[in-house]
């Protein structure tokens, strides 16, 4: 978590508060721990899920890493074909949508990941040749949080492992062109042997199909979120599943492409918010630091209870303190409960540690606020990569009506 908090001021000084700002030198870096940790497999595909970070530089950014784009709405997939990704190196996962926007993937010619029967069998009468992958629910669970940990047996994701049957007998039905099978299991996997456990079983699925090209593994990397804290021993697993994925290949017979999706892995701890501070508050029972930005704009502490470091840029020398930092909006949005930050006075600038993922992603305009601007510095160059909003963005999409 190295960061040049000068470099950061200077950042908000030109483009303003609160501000997204990521470094692609992060994100080239965690892009090639994976490519590493997996070096001893022949053919090797990461696809970034981009739900973590949509922004068309980020993107066009990891098309030129060499990523493919991991999508789950027609809206995913069109952007990516505009960061210049081609058809086939974007996968389509999609939950629950209607088959009017698959049949859109199909004619926008994208790879399509399937995760219900009813829908595979109607796929596979009327698209047989398009080749297909499923969505297996192994039923393990290796992740964090019930809201993103999505592989249990009550979860809506995927294809029940014990369906398999049933699988096998729409694609004898139909003939579909079943060119891969793929799991994901949630996210903030620890434990690779629960992974490991849950890629047996994708192993098992894969032997009974005779014409696949790749094995997805999905994602739920977790990435450290303090000086310290836990994350998925990438190399660890890189060493166990690719001795095991050129095991069965060879077993398989025809070469396979293994494949992952990670999207907070990869852009996580890229990512830093900057806002600065509007007030601080003494109470009966704590000193607030109230800042210019809510929810609106970073959700993941109310809605995941995530945890982000918040350190105070502008006074990295100060004595420590207790706070609770504190957003603008009129609910209760509480960043950081009882956090020791350096001392903290008001027009002094805090930044919010991995906010590359899931963070202005995940933004709104709750309570008519803009959402913010995003930098990226690329070799420590900023590149402004998308301006802060006006009055006129939040009005573009209304009809003016007379009264
Ligand atoms: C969200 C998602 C991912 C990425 O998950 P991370 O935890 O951000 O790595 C990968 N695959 C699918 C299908 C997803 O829905």
């Amino acid at each position: 978590m190295e960061l040049n908090r000068e470099r950061l001021l200077e950042l908000v000084q030109k483009y303003g508060a609160p501000l997204y700002v990521y470094d692609a030198n992060k994100i080239k870096s965690q892009y090639e721990k994976m490519t590493t940790a997996f070096s001893t497999v022949k053919r090797l595909k990461l696809n970034y899920a981009c739900k973590a970070n949509t922004n068309l530089n980020i993107l066009k950014y990891f098309k030129s890493l060499g990523s493919g784009l991991d999508t789950v709405s027609i809206q995913e997939v069109e952007l990516g074909l505009m960061a210049g990704f081609k058809p086939k190196e974007i996968i389509y996962t999609p939950n629950g949508v209607s088959y009017a926007e698959i049949k859109r993937a199909i004619e926008l010619g994208v790879r399509i990941n399937i995760d219900n029967l009813s829908v595979l069998e109607t796929f596979g009468q009327d698209f047989p040749k398009y080749p297909v992958c499923v969505r297996i629910n192994p039923h393990i669970m290796a992740g964090g949080n019930a809201n993103i940990s999505v592989g249990h047996i009550d979860s809506k994701f995927g294809i029940s492992i014990h369906q398999l049957p049933h699988i096998k007998r729409v694609v004898k039905n139909t003939g579909l062109h079943l060119d891969g099978v793929h799991m994901h299991t949630g996210s903030d996997i620890l434990d690779i042997d629960v992974f490991l456990q849950g890629a047996e079983i994708l192993f098992e699925v894969a032997a009974e199909f005779k014409n696949l090209s790749y094995i997805d593994f999905g994602s739920g990397f977790k990435v450290p979120y303090y000086p310290g804290a836990d994350e998925t021993d990438i190399d660890y697993l890189g060493e166990r599943l690719s001795e095991r994925f050129n095991e069965f290949e060879k077993a398989y017979g025809k070469p396979l492409t293994l494949m992952f999706e990670p999207g907070k892995y990869m852009v996580s701890e890229a990512g830093m918010f900057l806002a600065s501070v509007n007030v601080v508050k003494q109470t009966t029972s704590t000193v607030f630091a109230g800042i210019d930005t809510g929810f609106n704009h970073l959700i993941r502490p109310m809605f995941y209870s995530a945890h982000h470091e918040i350190e105070n840029i502008s006074n990295p020398e100060g004595r420590s303190r207790y706070y609770t930092v504190v957003g603008y909006i009129c609910e209760t949005d509480t960043f950081g409960s009882n956090r020791k930050i350096n001392e903290i006075s008001e027009g002094d600038v805090l930044c919010f540690h991995n906010a590359g993922a899931y963070c202005f992603s995940m933004a709104s305009n709750y309570n008519s606020r803009f959402r913010p601007a995003e930098v990226l510095l690329i070799d420590d160059k900023d590149y402004l990569i998308r301006r802060r909003e006006t009055i006129q963005d939040l009005i573009a999409t209304t009809e003016d009506i007379k009264f």
